[in-house]
């Protein structure tokens, strides 16, 4: 029996016919117990009418409101955070630990959402001429559309909508079709929150209905997360298609460790960042730039220390699970046959891992290489898997101009006990997120989360005050309340006096 997951429209779930389907699958069993209905482009435009329409009223419920019903979403959410973590580690595969980390960081961005009276207020400058005064406020686009990956089917989305809705957006969220329950569990804890119908509306599916959502016109801007090559095309259709768009995109993060640096933590940070949540986290570690002469103790100490990472179904108490789907096993998998054929020296072998968990899994266990060159796939390449490779290298100078070579600016990290070497780093490095002795340095809700190069197209990051511009437009008002002595006619051009 194959449980059915369709869209969220108007406050419910949409009970029409679906003429395509994806299965879901639990990774951790490779059994595709569901399947999630692919919206076709009349799908879309209902939803795209339903939140139009709720934009109308929306945009003019008062801003306390706005902010009560999200502080309701927050309170439901810490109430029901175990159940929306067993929903994404039955989906995704990440052990519920993680899960539970994702909504907690998630969480903080609705907590930022929180204070966005303050964050909204306009300005006001008194008598700039005789009589006038001028004020900015911000406001609403519309109906505004996320499109998510399936890494985070839970944090990503709350990057975007908790900012969205209390600015007085409506939403159309269109997840990821491999993890898609997380969507419509918290479509429905925003309706028990208060939300009124058709302000947040879920549509599954794949490229037919992104693209219904690039081309409508009534869809106001697209925040988009997922690959650079789907980044790039979501980008260059959807202002082609006169929209806003933020498009995140993929990752190649380099954590480079100085000489001086503690290189037990060191190796430690690089297997937490390598290997949780089974490598697939855009601010994952997939390269460590070990300065000479530490390379072989760096090596070493991270190879001793991997034997301890359980691998397995995530709700037994597992250190990583499976991978999402057997196709991205595969694919992962044959990086690591590429890395073994281009003549790196592969010192772990994920390949035929023990694990805690069914044998139909979508299994692949922590993997490193040393001794990678920078002309490799392993190296070149986002894996997005649980492959780490180290590149040996002989100077601070040459780890920076390799970081800044790489065609992804995502994050990075710097391992150092020098602060002079840290600061110089922050300064010289071209990545938009920077740790320092720090592996995953995703920023709080109120600072923006972004990557520079093919890892970002378009100019707004993700929340902090970015989050906020990107979800409003600025109007400028120039008033004057006139009386009679004001009055005559001159063409000139206004000047103040
Ligand atoms: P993906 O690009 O395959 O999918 C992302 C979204 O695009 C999904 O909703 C999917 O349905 C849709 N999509 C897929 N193919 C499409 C097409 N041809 N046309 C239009 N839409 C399409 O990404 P994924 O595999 O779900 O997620 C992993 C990727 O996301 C990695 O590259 C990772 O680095 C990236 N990511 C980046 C960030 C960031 O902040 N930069 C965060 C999380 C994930």
């Amino acid at each position: 029996m194959t449980t059915r997951i369709s869209h969220f429209i108007d406050g419910q779930i949409w009970n029409g016919p679906s003429e395509r389907t994806a299965p879901v699958y639990d990774p951790a069993t490779g059994v595709a117990g569901k399947a999630v209905d692919l919206a076709s482009r009349a799908v879309v435009d209902s939803a795209v009418a339903v939140a139009t329409g709720a934009f109308k009223e929306w945009r003019d419920v008062s801003l306390t409101k706005r902010i009560q019903i999200l502080f309701s979403f927050r309170e439901l959410l810490n109430a029901r955070k175990g159940e929306l973590a067993e929903i994404i580690t039955a989906e995704h595969g990440k052990v519920l630990s993680d899960a539970l980390g994702e909504i907690t960081r998630g969480q903080e961005v609705v907590e930022f959402a929180c204070g966005l009276g303050h964050l909204l207020k306009g300005g006001f400058s008194e008598q700039v001429s005789g009589g006038v005064d001028v004020h900015s406020v911000r406001q609403p686009l519309g109906a505004v559309a996320i499109i998510s990956p399936f890494n985070f089917p839970a944090m990503v989305p709350m990057w975007f909508f908790p900012i969205a809705l209390a600015a007085g957006n409506t939403v159309i969220l269109k997840p990821s079709e491999k993890d898609p329950s997380a969507a419509n569990f918290i479509a429905q804890l925003l309706k028990e929150a208060g939300l009124p119908d058709g302000v947040f509306n879920v549509v599954h599916g794949d490229k037919e209905a992104v693209d219904a959502l690039l081309e409508h016109p009534d869809i106001k801007s697209i925040s988009f997360v997922g690959s650079t090559p789907i980044a790039q095309y979501i980008y260059e259709t959807g202002t082609k298609n006169k929209k806003r768009v933020q498009a995140l995109g993929g990752a190649k993060n380099h954590m480079l460790v100085l000489p001086d640096a503690d290189l037990d933590l060191a190796a430690d940070q690089a297997i937490n960042a390598g290997f949780g949540s089974a490598g697939e986290r855009c601010m994952a570690i997939s390269v460590v730039l070990a300065v000479e002469p530490i390379g072989d103790e760096l090596v070493r100490k991270i190879a001793e220390k991997m034997p301890q990472l359980r691998t397995g179904d995530g709700r037994r108490g597992c250190d990583m699970g499976p991978l999402v789907t057997g196709a991205h096993r595969d694919k992962v998998a044959s990086y690591v046959d590429a890395g073994v054929a281009d003549g790196a020296a592969l010192v772990v072998d994920g390949r035929n891992p023990v694990v805690d968990g069914e044998p139909g899994g979508f299994w692949l266990g922590p993997t490193l290489f040393d001794h990678v060159k920078t002309d490799m796939s392993i190296y070149t390449d986002e894996i997005f898997g649980p492959v780490l490779s180290v590149v040996r290298i002989k100077s601070y100078e040459e780890g920076v101009a390799l970081i800044n070579a790489h065609q992804y600016g995502n994050g990075t990290a710097i391992f150092t006990n020098d602060g002079g070497a840290a600061r110089r780093f922050q300064n010289e490095i071209e990545v938009g997120m920077i740790g320092i002795n720090v592996p995953i340095p995703v920023p709080v809700a109120y600072y923006s989360f972004g990557g520079w190069k093919s890892s970002l197209f378009g100019d707004s990051h993700a929340h902090g005050t970015e989050g906020i511009h990107f979800f409003t437009r600025g109007k400028v008002i120039t008033s004057r309340w006139l009386d009679p002595s004001q009055g005559g006619i001159n063409l000139g051009f206004p000047t103040q006096s």
